[in-house]
């Protein structure tokens, strides 16, 4: 691409150029997120190892038990209050029939023996529901007794698995701070020597006609690298590793920059020089030439060379123009200063 190439093109290529970018972000990111995927340690087996299968099956069975005893009383407590309603109604009729004896009793009148027998069925009835009261009551009871044995059982255990559940903790945050340093390194290790060699080609192939696509592959890879060190990197590291990056970065264009405005490429100074010549200016001090025509001339204020004989068809010629106008002939020297090396 030059200041030749149509606009049309230029901005076909600077447009292809964004979208390679997102596309390479885009296809990094997948391999990235595949290697976020690697196994870490297994949490249940760093368990069993510090806590022990036996205690483990323990606190499984302890929890079930107390899981079915809970149960176990529920039911109970609403067999208890079921017989206690069929109790209370048993009580009730119980004692309409004994009013009922009683008023005939009172009347002076002998019972019907139905009378009397119904009394009895209906006492031994009101009996035999509390007696079944009574049973719910202790069969709670007993449950109850059970729960709380449960709970000290499982206090105890508790207590013991406590400490090994912390050892266990601490292990299992070991291995995973381990399993995050390896994935950082496996990251690392495959956009570094991306960023590296991108960097590589963008700075010694600076004319290259693929440029604009090694400098996608720099681009991302740069965004993943600082996504990278910012996602495994504490903070405190991240801060000093961001600032030397972007400081190394600023000194890298800066020394470019400088070096270009030192030594200039050919193009600048020739378009440069081209720019002198046409509004007879000197190149290097930009002293205006005098018109005068036919013979070799160097600046009256800097001391380059302006005009000099070509070596080839020995007609004058720029000096600092790398074509003789008249023979065409093509000179290295132009590339030197015009001025004359001082004697040392
Ligand atoms: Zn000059
Ligand atoms: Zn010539």
């Amino acid at each position: 691409m030059n200041d030749n190439t149509p606009w049309v093109l230029r901005w076909t290529i600077r447009l292809l150029s964004v979208l390679l970018l997102f596309l390479f972000v885009w296809l990094q990111g997948f391999l990235i997120g595949d290697i976020d995927d690697m196994e870490g340690p297994d949490r249940q087996a760093v368990e069993n190892k510090y806590v022990g299968p036996e205690l483990l099956r323990s606190e499984r069975e302890l929890t079930q038990q107390k899981k079915e005893l809970e149960r176990a009383i529920s039911r109970q407590q609403e067999i208890k209050a079921n017989r206690r309603e069929a109790m209370s109604v048993a009580q009730q009729t119980w004692n309409q029939i004994v009013q009922e004896h009683r008023r005939e009793l009172d009347a002076g009148r002998q019972p019907t023996k139905e009378l009397s027998s119904t009394l009895a069925e209906t006492q031994e009835r009101y009996l035999r529901a509390t007696a079944t009261v009574e049973e719910a009551n202790n069969e709670v009871g007993e449950l109850q007794q059970r729960q709380h044995a449960l709970i000290i059982e499982e206090e105890s255990l508790a207590g013991s698995l406590t400490d090994r559940r912390d050892n266990a903790r601490r292990a299992y945050t070991r291995l995973w701070d381990a399993h995050r340093w390896r994935v950082a390194a496996v990251k690392l290790a495959f956009v570094v020597p991306i960023f590296l060699l991108s960097s590589w080609l963008v700075w010694k192939r600076s004319n290259a006609i693929f440029r604009p696509m090694i400098l996608a592959l720099l681009l991302s890879s740069f965004y993943w690298l600082g996504v990278v060190m910012h996602q495994h990197f504490p903070a405190e590291y991240f801060k000093y590793i961001g600032i030397l990056a972007a400081i190394t970065i600023v000194v890298a264009f800066l020394l470019h920059a400088l070096r270009t405005a030192a030594k200039p490429q050919d193009d600048i100074l020739l378009r440069r020089r081209r720019e002198a010549y046409h509004s007879s200016r000197c190149p290097e001090c930009a002293y205006p030439i005098p018109q005068e025509k036919g013979g070799a001339m160097s600046c009256a204020s800097c001391g380059a060379s302006l005009f000099s004989e070509c070596p080839d068809c020995g007609k004058i010629r720029h000096h600092l123009l790398p074509h003789c106008r008249h023979c065409g002939a093509e000179t290295e020297r132009w590339r030197t200063l015009g001025r004359p090396v001082p004697e040392p």
